[in-house]
């Protein structure tokens, strides 16, 4: 008997796109090796993210084609490179936007790692989770809690690591007053995380029909921004001591500024190249403050998983297998999306 029978497939199946702004098709890959300090995992899962659109269309700079995205990644260690220590084979791993960060950039000396100058993100810098299996560096890897499933832990690599680490890095203490603004894959949970955190929580969503879905996820007050003055309603509530803006609307996040109380901070998350309305008027006398906030760490995917295990806050999501991914990806697209889209590869 050859020893060919025993021998591990040489090929990965992928979802891969050939060209800017292209559509995916299943191809086979060659089944990538890991490099010293680098882990292969095994995909069971990965999150549809809408900046994967921004990889998609080449809106960023250097994307590689063909192009294999995803960075909401969770799934198995299948085989570690030399010099990996602290990681077993067959720990379940989730790897989220923060992908790996280089070690010696001014921000990574300053252990300021999530600005590192070259930090890596999965599916931009290497090939990343619409597939069976990825490779990627040790300092990507977030260990999974037994209580989340894998199509659960996989949204938080980017989804909830982005809103749980903002508002625990936020002005707002217990019982403060805080609005997340939209209802989508990041803002249903915001709306949990905020909740879970101690906070008024206020949810900010288009029409009407949002209220029931937000009152479920935990917000303890819901306004609807077609009815009108959000600012005023916010006001009329104390003001908040934190907006947390996941809608990507720079309008959106302009008529919310006015609702701020003194020290107040809007929190931009949503991306958009659009400005944002303010005048220092609106900042100086109740010291308001704009600012963004990038995802986190691994580290901070990993709490933000523990946070996750802890309290009961999950992504509500809708799997479809990786062979769907255009359905999947048209779906977040469309923002048809209850809220999350994930793919699974039956792994
Ligand atoms: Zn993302
Ligand atoms: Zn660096």
């Amino acid at each position: 008997m050859s020893t060919e029978t025993f021998a591990k497939p040489l090929t990965v199946r992928a979802a891969q796109v050939t060209e800017p702004g292209g559509r995916f098709s299943m191809v086979e890959r060659e089944l990538p090796e890991p490099q010293p300090g680098h882990v292969r995992l095994t995909v069971e899962a990965c999150g549809v993210c809408r900046s994967d659109a921004a990889f998609v269309n080449a809106a960023f700079p250097d994307v590689p084609f063909p192009l294999v995205t995803g960075h909401e990644i969770a799934g198995r260690v299948e085989a570690a490179g030399d010099g990996v220590e602290g990681w077993d084979i067959g720990e379940r791993v989730a790897v989220g936007w923060f992908g790996g960060n280089c070690g010696t950039c001014l921000a990574c000396r300053q252990g300021d790692f999530i600005h590192c100058a070259r930090m890596q993100v999965p599916g931009w810098a290497y090939p990343g989770g619409y597939a069976e299996a990825v490779v990627v560096p040790v300092s990507a890897l977030a260990r999974v809690p037994d209580e989340l499933s894998a199509a659960e832990a996989a949204p938080m690599g980017c989804a909830g690591v982005t809103t749980f680490n903002s508002l625990r890095h936020s002005a707002a203490g217990p019982g403060d007053l805080v609005a997340v603004l939209g209802l989508g894959g990041l803002g249903h949970l915001g709306v949990q995380f905020a909740n879970k955190l101690g906070f008024e929580t206020v949810a900010v969503a288009r029409g009407s029909d949002k209220a029931e879905a937000a009152k479920h996820f935990g917000a303890h007050h819901c306004i609807d921004s077609n009815a009108g003055d959000v600012a005023g309603q916010l006001q009329a509530l104390g003001g908040a001591k934190v907006v947390l803006a996941t809608a990507a609307s720079s309008d959106a996040m302009s008529a919310a500024i006015d609702g701020l109380g003194n020290n107040g901070e809007l929190i931009v998350l949503g991306a958009t190249p659009e400005p944002i309305q303010v005048s220092p008027f609106q900042l100086i006398s109740s010291s308001r403050t704009v600012h963004g906030h990038p995802s986190g760490t691994a580290r901070d995917v990993e709490e933000t998983l523990r946070f996750a295990a802890l309290t009961g806050v999950r992504p509500l999501i809708e799997t479809r297998p990786l062979d769907d991914v255009a359905v999947a990806y048209d779906r977040m697209m469309s923002g048809d999306a209850r809220y999350r889209m994930v793919l699974t590869t039956g792994k």
